[in-house]
């Protein structure tokens, strides 16, 4: 028999996280399964060709579908409050299955210009080659997108807030500006997952994760996910998905599917770490500027304190105060090398807190133009704020700071 399955209509989110989606076997057990397997046994020939038609819905080949991974999908898809979900091999490939399943060759993309940098390059680059068009704007001024609207505009296209300035858009503004022009809007969501930010319930059409990020929470696996209707990811990206094979593993899907379950206590910890962190270093001499949207100083804060829970997420940067650029590049490589606690590494998303570089690291690509327009100096550095106690983070920062005095 397989034991009962549904949640009260009105279950909410911490609920959510723990229980949606069970279970897929009927052996009843309390902790979701693993299922490690490429293929799946038909009860007879004709089952098979039904199945393989599409006719009658069951697991064929994991490839097109796994019980563990269809778990994740369905929890993640309830903690959006996206009708559907895609699991995908990483956050980069569903932006790819994003854009591909919606674009054809003379659309047009409008996306923010403080996207995840590889994101810019698949549209970009990649994309572009294959006659997308796209144009960039600024992440928070409305205006500039509007203006930037064509015709063939098929997507509007951001994140929020932005890595590594936590620069913070309106989401509801930009549905409804891509609503207005017959378009869709599609948030990315890595850096604030939904246990602080809904993007879908702000009108967003599709949201993309790297569940690398905080769905994991732990820097174990790399995997992705989108999110949105039903009916479109079935018809549009389902088929896509398949034959360019950009499925997740059932193990890294087990992995997200686990590491959902503390989502929410795990983004409130660190969260309230971050917002600690940023009001001390914001009193130390040696910083010129602090960057979080949890502060009355950021230029967005009280749209961010809207749109994402109260909460102004678990990443900080801040900039070293300094003169010239060779200056504030070694005063910054002070701090960070002076670390004993943060990892010096460019992820986020996971419990050990990480410091890093970005003109020279995640942004190092960009030309020296490029990063002044996008406010990204040599003085800057990123913390991405984990579980370990706040004063031992504080020490760890202020072992480098006080290098500079
Ligand atoms: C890391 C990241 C991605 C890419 O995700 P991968 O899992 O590394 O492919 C996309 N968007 C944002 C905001 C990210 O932080």
């Amino acid at each position: 028999m397989i034991p009962k399955t549904e949640l009260p209509a009105d279950a909410r989110p911490d609920t959510l996280a723990v229980r949606a989606g069970l279970p897929a076997s009927p052996w009843g057990e309390n902790s979701e399964a693993l299922f490690l397997t490429s293929s799946f046994v038909q009860p007879d020939a004709a089952s098979a060709a039904r199945r393989f038609a599409e006719e009658e819905e069951a697991f064929t080949y994991s490839r097109f579908g796994n019980p563990t991974v269809m778990m994740m999908e369905r929890r993640l898809a309830a903690l959006e409050g996206t009708g559907g979900c895609i699991a995908t091999g990483s956050g980069m490939s569903a932006n790819l299955l994003l854009l591909m399943g919606l674009l054809e060759a003379g659309d047009h993309v409008l996306c923010s210009r403080s996207v995840f940098g590889t994101t810019m390059r698949l549209i970009q680059g990649d994309m572009g080659k294959f006659g997308v068009e796209s144009s960039f704007v600024s992440q928070t001024d409305v205006d500039e997108w509007r203006a930037a609207m064509r015709p063939n505009t098929r997507l509007l296209l951001a994140e929020s807030p932005s890595n590594p300035l936590t620069h913070v858009c309106d989401i509801a503004a930009l549905a409804e500006l891509a609503h207005r022009g017959n378009a869709v809007l599609a948030m990315d969501n890595s850096f604030c997952s939904p246990a602080l930010q809904n993007p879908a319930a702000l009108g967003a059409d599709f949201v993309v994760h790297s569940g690398t990020k905080y769905l994991d929470g732990q820097g174990r696996v790399i995997a992705g996910a989108l999110c949105g209707p039903q009916d479109m990811l079935r018809a549009k990206m389902y088929p896509l998905m398949k034959s360019m094979g950009l499925t997740l593993s059932p193990f890294n899907a087990w992995v997200v599917l686990k590491g959902m379950e503390t989502l929410s206590v795990r983004m409130q910890a660190q969260s309230a770490r971050a917002l600690q962190l940023a009001q001390w270093l914001s009193e130390q001499p040696q910083v010129a500027c602090v960057h979080y949207p949890g502060l009355a100083s950021h230029p967005q804060h009280a749209l961010a304190m809207r749109q994402q829970r109260g909460s102004g997420g678990a990443v900080v940067s801040f900039d070293v105060a300094g003169e010239s650029a060779e200056a504030l590049r070694a005063r910054a490589f002070q701090v960070i090398d002076a670390a004993q606690v943060c990892s010096i590494t460019t992820n986020l998303g996971d419990t050990k807190t990480t410091i890093c570089h970005p003109a020279t690291t995640s942004h190092g690509r960009l030309t020296e133009a490029q990063r002044q327009a996008a406010g990204i100096g040599q003085g800057l550095v990123r913390l991405a704020v984990g579980l370990e106690d706040v004063e031992d983070l504080k020490a760890d920062l202020q072992r480098g700071l006080a290098r500079l005095a």
